[in-house]
C-alpha cells in the first residue's frame, strides 16, 4: 500500500521558496532516506507532511486519506520525530512513555503491552526508572523513538533521528527502524550520514527545495558521471588551497587522504600531470570506485552558488 504521498508540494515563506513542486511516495514497509545540505527544505517538507504548517499548493495522502480534508483520520496512523524532539527531562524513561501514551490516546489496558515490547526492542527495559536527562544521547534517541511508536503508527517521519548520536548507537537504531519496516510501517527518514543511506530501500536527494535525484543506491552510483582518485595522504594546506582553483576538478578531505573528483574519462596520467603542474607530486594517487557522497557531492556542486571543494 502507498503509505505516504506527496503531489506537488510547494512552501514558501514569503520569499523564500522552501519546497518546489517536490513529490515522493513511501510504500508500507519500505525505509526511503531523505538526504541534502542544511537548508535543502527537509523539515519544512516534514512540518508540511504532517499537517504542522500550511503549504501554497500540492496533495499529501497518508494511508489513502487526503490530509487536509481527512486530518482526523490520519493523526492516529503517523508518528513525527522533529530534529530537536522534546522529551521530558525530569520525567524517567516510563514517564516519558506513559506521558506521550495519554498524548496519543493509547488505552490503559494496551499500555502495559506496548511498553513491554518498545522497553523490549530498544533495549531501554532496564533504564526505564532512569530519568530522560540522565541518559546517553543514543538512548535519549531511542527513547524519543519510543514515545513516537506508542500509539503504534503506520507511517514514521523522522528528521534526523541520528544527528550527532555515536556510530554502535546509530546501527542499533537503524536495526530498529528494520524491524519496524518488517513489520510494515512505512518510514521516511532524513539523514546528514551517508554511510546510513544504505540501509534505505531508496534515497531521494533534495536541495534548494527540489529533488536533485531518487533511486537505490546502485542506481544512484551508476548514474555518477564522473572519475574518482584517492591520494593517500594529506598535502599542506597551502597545496590543497591552490589545488581547489582547478577547474572541473573537486577535492575533498577525509581523514588523512584526499578525494578528488575528476571528469569522466580522466586518467591517472591526466590527472597526475595536471597536479605536478599545480606543484603537487602525485604519490600513491589511484582511481577507485565512486559511492553515493560522490554522487551527491556532484549533483550539489551543479546547484547556482554552491563550491562542494572542502
Ligand atoms: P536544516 O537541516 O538546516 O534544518 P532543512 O533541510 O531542514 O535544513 P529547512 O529548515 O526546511 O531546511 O529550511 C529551508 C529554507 O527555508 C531555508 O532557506 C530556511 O532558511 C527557510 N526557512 C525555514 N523555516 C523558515 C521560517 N519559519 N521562516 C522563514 N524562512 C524559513
Amino acid at each position: 500500500m502507498r503509505a505516504i504521498e506527496v503531489i506537488g508540494l510547494t512552501k514558501s515563506y514569503g520569499e523564500i521558496k522552501a519546497v518546489k513542486d517536490f513529490s515522493l511516495s513511501v510504500e508500507s514497509g519500505e525505509i526511503v532516506a531523505l538526504a541534502g545540505p542544511d537548508g535543502a527544505g527537509k523539515t519544512t517538507l516534514y512540518r508540511s507532511i504532517c499537517g504542522l504548517i500550511d503549504f501554497d499548493c500540492g496533495e499529501v495522502r497518508i494511508m489513502g486519506h487526503d490530509l487536509q480534508s481527512e486530518f482526523e483520520s490520519i493523526k492516529q496512523v503517523m508518528g513525527y520525530m522533529p530534529e530537536t524532539f522534546s522529551l521530558y527531562p525530569d520525567l524517567s524513561v516510563e514517564e516519558n512513555l506513559n506521558f506521550f501514551a495519554g498524548i496519543f490516546g493509547v488505552k490503559r489496558e494496551e499500555l502495559e503491552e506496548r511498553k513491554r515490547y518498545l522497553y523490549e526492542f530498544s533495549g531501554l527495559a532496564p533504564f526505564a526508572k532512569r530519568r530522560a536527562q540522565h541518559l546517553s544521547g543514543g538512548m535519549k534517541q531511542k527513547l524519543a523513538l519510543c514515545c513516537n511508536l506508542v500509539h503504534q503508527p503506520r507511517v514514521l517521519l523522522l528528521d534526523e533521528p541520528t544527528r550527532g548520536v555515536d556510530p554502535l548507537s546509530r546501527r542499533q537504531f537503524w536495526e530498529i527502524l528494520k524491524q519496524l519496516c518488517k513489520g510494515g510501517t512505512a518510514i521516511l527518514v532524513a539523514t546528514p550520514y551517508m554511510d546510513e543511506l544504505r540501509h534505505a530501500r531508496r534515497t531521494i536527494l533534495m536541495s534548494g527545495g527540489r529533488k536533485l535525484a531518487e533511486g537505490t543506491a546502485e542506481e544512484l552510483i551508476a548514474s555518477y558521471k564522473g572519475t574518482v582518485f584517492i591520494l593517500p595522504w594529506l598535502p599542506p594546506a597551502q597545496t590543497i588551497d591552490k589545488l581547489a582553483k582547478l577547474p572541473n576538478l573537486n577535492f575533498q578531505r577525509i581523514g588523512g587522504a584526499l578525494r578528488i573528483r575528476a571528469p569522466q574519462g580522466t586518467s591517472l596520467d591526466d590527472l597526475s600531470g595536471q597536479l605536478l603542474e599545480a606543484g603537487l607530486e602525485p604519490t600513491d594517487l589511484k582511481q577507485v570506485s565512486p559511492d553515493l557522497e560522490d554522487v551527491f557531492v556532484d549533483l550539489i556542486s551543479q546547484e547556482p552558488g554552491v563550491s562542494a571543494n572542502a
